[in-house]
């Protein structure tokens, strides 16, 4: 069904019962929009909506709601509205699946390309660099508190990587500029949440930078953490993110590729790409999904298998483009 957005504030304030969750392995932008939509319905519709989240990293934990935040997935009374925000199919959206089937009404909020509409109502935007971005044009600027805005703010610096990835835009800026005069403080959220780095996430980062390879006559960067290596440093999920952003931002490479063992024989693949390649096109190959330059996917094998499936279909669209 289309989404129309009367209808979805009607929705809102007619709900006696609202949840609201995010994907899993939740991000800056995920964390980011699921917080500030509730901060927003919290502030000017007088009800408090569930928010569920696998996790809430430490780092964000300062964000208005971070400390509701429900996480473990319990079992609930059917919500009258049930809103998933930041992904676009059921894999992604995790055990919150639950609540989605038996919900009385659901909607999706989402900017990746590989979004399947999913829900009821969908409002799915590629063009947006967060789907905090897309929150924020859904609600009115006036009623924006502070608690809202540095959401909002957290989940646009995380998913541009601090305004510098290609899905910036005009846009963008204005909306992150408009949350500034609601009082944000972006060396906080820029330098608390995304430079910041714990040194067991520096160290990892080195190690990762230490142990890649070059491929595809340099053209594309590998570097794979494994089970042995997480259980020495005690690796949770985010103590590996921005290492991809680092890997990718070496002179010559158009795309980044970071492996993660899940369990023996299960990785987590992360890709970027500078210009050419559509990561997200190959991540969907393989059952991920995601942005043109920035995708995801979980595969299994060897690690051999798993880059060598890759560097397959990367070859395939470097050759195309020549
Ligand atoms: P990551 O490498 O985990 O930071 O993911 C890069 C981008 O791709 C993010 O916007 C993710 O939300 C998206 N993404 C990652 N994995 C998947 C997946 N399996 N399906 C759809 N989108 C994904
Ligand atoms: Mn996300
Ligand atoms: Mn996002």
């Amino acid at each position: 069904m289309a989404f129309e957005k009367q209808t979805f504030w009607e929705d809102i304030s007619t709900a006696n019962t609202i949840g609201i969750a995010g994907h899993i392995r939740p991000d800056g932008d995920c964390v980011g929009s699921t917080l500030g939509l509730a901060a927003y319905i919290r502030d000017n519709y007088g009800k408090e909506p569930e928010v569920f989240l696998e996790e809430v990293p430490v780092a964000f934990s300062f964000i208005e709601g971070a400390e509701r935040v429900v996480t473990g997935y319990p079992s609930r009374e059917p919500f009258d509205l049930f809103i998933a925000l930041d992904c676009g199919d059921d894999g992604r959206l995790g055990k919150a699946m639950n609540y989605v089937k038996s919900a009385k009404k659901t909607y999706c909020i989402d900017h990746h390309a590989t979004s399947n509409g999913f829900l009821e109502n969908n409002l799915v935007l590629p063009d947006s660099a967060a789907t905090a971005q897309i929150i924020y044009t859904l609600c009115e600027d006036s009623k924006i508190r502070k608690g809202a805005a540095e959401a909002l703010y957290l989940g646009i610096v995380h998913d541009t990587g601090v305004f510098k990835h290609s899905c910036t835009t005009r846009e963008t800026m204005e909306v992150a500029g408009a949350l500034l005069d609601h009082g944000v403080s972006s060396s906080r959220i820029i330098d608390g949440t995304f430079y910041e780095k714990t040194y067991l996430q520096n160290q990892i980062l080195g190690r990762c930078l230490m142990e890649s390879v070059l491929c595809l006559d340099g053209k594309v960067i590998f570097s794979s953490i494994d089970r042995k290596i997480i259980n020495l440093y005690g690796l949770g999920p985010s103590d590996t993110e921005g290492i991809i952003d680092q890997l990718r931002v070496t002179k010559g490479v158009e795309v980044a590729i970071l492996i993660r063992e899940l369990t023996p024989r299960s990785w987590r693949v992360s890709m970027r790409s500078c210009e050419i390649v559509d990561v997200s096109k190959i991540c969907s190959m393989f059952g991920g999904g995601g942005h043109v330059r920035a995708a995801g996917a979980t595969m299994s094998g060897s690690r051999r298998d798993v880059i060598n499936n890759l560097l397959a279909e990367i070859e395939k669209q470097l050759t195309a483009e020549e």
